[in-house]
């Protein structure tokens, strides 16, 4: 009898300030394409050197609100309790002592990628997960200079969306219906989120 293969879990971490609907399309395409059996959002802690980004708890509910209706999507609140700045490392190793059984799959964008070499402990990553890089609209998507049985690439439906836009037009009075899920869209607006920034 072959043994039952490894759970095999995406990881989306992101400071999610809000959660947009690029987010949600790149995560359903990764799980689509290599046949994962979950993805889990992980928002980060409060970053002590970015003072302007919304409270944890407020991007944890975000987070919670727009992956509910998805089965294979959860959210982890590992660098939310954690607190303070967020290392992948730290993530990717509080994930893998939760589910010692399972294989994991980071998922980055262009442009997150693209920065990889100044992540904290970054030469540790590629014991850690399997990265997975997707297009971003508005990005060079490169992996030439990463190890190539640490990472591959995959093109997801271009959707050009940025956390940034959505706080800009909130804060300018336009409509973020559409670019976020309609849950989001209330939550933001019930917590009064983004009028007023810096
Ligand atoms: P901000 O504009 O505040 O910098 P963001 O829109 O880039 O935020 P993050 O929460 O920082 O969102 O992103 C989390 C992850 O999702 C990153 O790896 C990022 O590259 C990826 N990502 C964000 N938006 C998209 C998108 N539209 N398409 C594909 N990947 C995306």
């Amino acid at each position: 009898m072959s043994s039952p293969r490894a759970p095999r879990i995406g990881v989306m971490g992101g400071t999610f300030d809000p959660i947009h609907h690029g987010h949600l399309v790149a995560a359903s395409e990764v799980a689509q394409s290599l046949d994962l059996d979950e993805v889990v959002f992980v928002p980060t802690g409060q970053p002590w050197q970015k003072p302007d980004v919304s409270a944890a708890e407020h991007r944890y509910l975000m987070t919670v609100i727009a992956t509910a209706s998805n089965p294979r999507f959860t959210v982890s609140r590992v660098d939310v309790d954690r607190g303070g700045p967020t290392y992948t490392t730290d993530t990717l190793r509080d994930l893998r002592a939760q589910r010692p059984d399972a294989e994991f799959f980071f998922i980055t964008g262009a442009d997150a990628i693209a920065q990889i070499f100044t992540w904290r402990d970054h030469d540790e990553l590629w014991r850690l997960a399997h990265f997975v890089a997707v297009s971003r609209p508005g990005h060079v998507l490169n992996i030439d200079d990463l190890p190539p049985e640490g990472v591959s690439q995959l093109e997801v439906p271009a959707l050009a969306i940025s956390s940034t836009d959505c706080r800009s037009r909130v804060h300018r009075g336009y409509p973020v219906w559409y670019l976020v899920p309609d849950g989001v869209v209330q939550y933001i607006a019930k917590h009064h989120l983004y009028r007023s920034m810096a």
